[in-house]
């Protein structure tokens, strides 16, 4: 317990007296600051966030949080699409100090806690030449990034980042600490890997490590036209599955290495991530150079680390996106594409392409809560916005761009999502899994107490 951040809880608090990490409340300075999300625009007030310690800690605020009728957010990496890590007059569980991380270098497996980021296990596992895919920021949560599903650099060759996880510690609504694996409750098992946040606090995560000796990855620069953009999807969609690419059609930012002429002008900023030797990488990697004249190549063999540049933390952008699958961007979906981006004056937007298929695909869509595994593609377009008026005009026209693109609007990344609406949470959850996850909920909370996420109630 810090005494410089904790002042006398509200009556409703009290019970979280002998809680050995910090209680943040607005009365303390560093309140605001305890608060923030990574999204701007998200401006939520605790009564309490309670930057917690260990198991001991999180039982204790749910078993608080329950008995209070508090609103009970979980935060990670706070990297929550929709605000959910946080709630206006609730208790926030904070998992932030709770980071260690024990490999077994030799197992190929690691215990994680649920506080650490994407970056934190990558470089930890760096000097071992050790991997867990994760997704293309570093400062993510582990544990969202995987209760979502994970996908990232290394989705086609190692799958998703729950392909990778052997097990988890929760604790559930009633309090009690509880473990999940293919043979210690294998339902929360599946449920967890793509349900989300729904079953309980996640304290620990178990991976299995893949190992990656040889790496070539970074960023390439191609001007974007309907052509390249069309090429750029059916090159992905047929590379080696070492090859995972994320296209970013997009207005070029004002790079230091990009020549100022193209600034502000639409390109494919790609992340390219090769998980092979330097001689293949060249191979699989050579005909995306071939598209048109790179405007900028920094693809090249060297740690997977170099993937997660470092991050401004007080960067807090506003934004409004779509998720969907598609089978591939053909010409005239990147005709589409070109025209919506072209159109907008959005300070930023973008239509991102994430080739998934390779080992993603060979896990039978039943196996995980995740199960859009025949999905060929993940694609989601997205726009900045400034202030409140602007919101609504990008999120039509964002709206207007994913119906163009994907008139069925039948499926959805649960990761991407954002205050979509059920329809869309259902839209994550094809045929039987949503059945099924709801009597998984119904099992594990049947109180609905894990709500603030994107909501699964219970059977
Ligand atoms: C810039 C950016 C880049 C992204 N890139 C990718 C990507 O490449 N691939 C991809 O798959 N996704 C990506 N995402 C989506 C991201 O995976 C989800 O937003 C994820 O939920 C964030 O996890 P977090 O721990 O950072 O967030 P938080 O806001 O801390 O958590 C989000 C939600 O997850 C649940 N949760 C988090 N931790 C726990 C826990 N320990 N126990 C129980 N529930 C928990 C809670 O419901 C919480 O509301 C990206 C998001 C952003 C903002």
């Amino acid at each position: 317990m810090s005494s410089t951040t904790r002042t006398t809880p509200p009556p409703t608090l009290t019970a979280l007296s002998d809680v050995k990490g910090r209680i943040i409340t607005s009365e303390n300075p560093g309140y605001d600051q305890a608060r923030a999300v990574f999204y701007g625009g998200i401006d939520k007030r605790p009564a309490a966030i309670v930057r917690v310690t260990d198991v001991a800690d999180v039982r204790r605020v749910v078993e608080t949080a329950r008995r209070e009728g508090l609103e009970l957010a979980v935060r990670s990496g706070g990297h929550s699409v929709s605000g959910h890590s946080t709630t206006d007059g609730g208790v926030v569980i904070d998992l932030r100090d709770m980071c260690k991380i024990e490999i077994d270098a030799d197992a190929r497996t690691a215990w994680v806690e649920s506080g650490a980021t994407a970056h934190q296990l990558t470089e930890a596992l760096a000097p071992h030449e050790l991997v867990v895919g994760f997704g293309d920021s570093g400062s993510v949560g582990v544990s969202g990034i995987t209760l979502g599903g994970g996908i990232g650099f290394l989705v086609r060759k190692f799958g998703l980042t729950i392909d990778s996880l052997l097990a988890a510690e929760l604790v559930t609504a009633d309090g009690q600490l509880c473990r999940a694996s293919e043979t210690e409750n294998p339902d929360l098992f599946w449920a967890i890997r793509g349900g989300g946040g729904n079953f309980g606090v996640v304290t620990r995560l178990q991976f299995r490590l893949q190992p990656l000796p040889h790496f070539t990855g970074g960023i390439l620069i191609l001007p974007a036209t309907p052509e390249t953009i069309a090429g750029f999807s059916a090159l992905s969609l047929v590379a080696p599955e070492e090859l995972s690419t994320i296209g970013n059609v997009m207005p070029a930012p004002p790079l230091p290495f990009l020549a100022a002429e193209h600034h502000g002008k639409l390109v494919i900023f790609a992340f390219i991530a090769f998980a092979g030797d330097d001689a293949a990488a060249e191979r699989a990697i050579a005909p995306f150079r071939s598209l048109a004249a790179p405007l900028a190549d920094m693809v090249k063999p060297g740690p997977y680390l170099g993937m997660y540049p470092p991050e401004d933390p007080n960067y807090r952008p506003t934004a409004v996106a779509r998720t969907m699958f598609v089978d591939g961007i053909d010409l005239s979906s990147a005709q589409t594409i070109y025209e919506y981006l072209t159109k907008s004056d959005a300070t930023m937007r973008v239509a991102q392409l994430r080739a998934l298929g390779g080992a993603s695909a060979r896990v039978p869509a039943d196996a995980t809560a995740y199960a859009h595994r025949s999905k060929p593609m993940l694609v989601n377009v997205a726009a900045f916005y400034q202030g409140e008026s602007d919101r609504d005009v990008r999120t039509a026209w964002v709206t207007e761009f994913a119906k163009a693109l994907q008139p069925n609007d039948d499926s959805a990344y649960v990761g991407f999502l954002g205050a979509d609406g059920p329809a869309r949470i259902r839209a994550a959850y094809p045929g039987a899994t949503w059945d099924r996850l709801k009597r998984v909920k119904a099992k594990y909370d049947p109180t609905n107490l894990f709500r603030l996420n994107q909501n699964v109630a219970p059977a």
